[in-house]
């Protein structure tokens, strides 16, 4: 039985961040192999064509690898194309290969262009089990990250501790009221974690408590250190948890993952 409690309702992450290396991909595959740990099913559906997430979960993602694309563009089940990861039993992966880069442009034309993944997503709900799902999306905000969106009650946004970390912020919050008022009115920013995080510094002390200022509900008290094992895990096809499961990078993602699974969804 899981060590972490089981939500009541299957919990739906998209990992956003209008900027790029924030930290988006490695908070998703750390957070969803810590909640596998625990017990629960995690999917991470890899909505970023650079798989980094399939790369660190251990999924194959060359070209022609089925996963993403299929599921969006000809409105294949997740359950077919979604692999487990060597990394734990109840940890699943739709991957991307690069093919995915191509959707941008070929959902244009589709009919239902913004709701295709939601509808895949409630499919996948009822035929497995799952807990927890976690969208890996590319910096940009295409119709891969607004599928994403549409799909999603939770929008978890990390913030790498450093100049301007706000602004990301504000412009990613411009586009939540953009979604809930058109095409999703269910989502809402119910985390923030904080990333990079160098206690020494008074930079980073400085953006953490201002980010707290601001969203003093949805930001964990746990904050991921800036760590080199971290950066170095995806290289060995794994997360900082089964590279060095002692590490104060892995301890530190650990506990963000129990304190996201111990509260319930915050919506302000
Ligand atoms: P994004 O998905 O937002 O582009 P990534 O997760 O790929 O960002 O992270 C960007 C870079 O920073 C990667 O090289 C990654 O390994 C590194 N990185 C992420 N988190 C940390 C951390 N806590 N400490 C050190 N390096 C990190
Ligand atoms: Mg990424």
């Amino acid at each position: 039985s899981p060590t972490l409690p089981r939500p009541e309702r299957p919990r739906i992450f998209v990992v956003a961040n209008q900027k790029g290396g924030v930290g988006k991909t490695t908070t998703t595959v750390n957070l969803a192999h810590a909640l596998a740990m625990g017990g629960l099913n995690v999917l991470v559906v890899d909505t970023d064509p650079q798989g980094n997430a399939s790369t660190a979960l251990g999924v194959p993602h060359s070209p022609g690898t089925k996963g993403t694309y299929e599921v969006l563009m000809e409105g294949i089940g997740i359950i077919e194309h979604a692999q487990p990861s060597p990394h734990s039993p109840n940890l699943h992966v739709l991957p991307a290969a690069i093919d995915l880069a191509a959707a941008e442009l070929e959902l244009v034309n589709m009919r239902g262009r913004e709701h295709r993944m939601r509808d895949a997503i409630m499919q996948y709900i009822d035929e497995s089990g799952v807990d927890y799902i976690f969208f890996d999306c590319p910096p940009s905000l295409g119709l891969l990250t607004l599928n994403a969106l549409v799909a999603s009650t939770e929008i978890l946004v990390p913030i790498q501790t450093e100049y301007y970390a706000l602004e990301g912020v504000t412009q990613l919050m411009r586009t939540i009221q953009r979604v809930k008022g058109n095409l999703n009115d269910s989502i809402e920013l119910s985390t923030i974690l904080l990333t990079m995080y160098d206690s020494r510094t008074n930079l980073s002390r400085e953006v953490a408590d201002e980010v707290r200022k601001h969203f003093p509900t949805q930001t964990l008290s746990n904050e991921i250190p800036r760590s080199v094992r971290i950066a170095e895990a995806p290289s060995f096809q794994q997360t900082v948890l089964n590279y060095q499961p002692k590490s104060p990078g892995a301890v530190a993602y650990l506990a963000a993952a129990k304190e996201l699974a111990e509260r319930v969804a915050v919506t302000k």
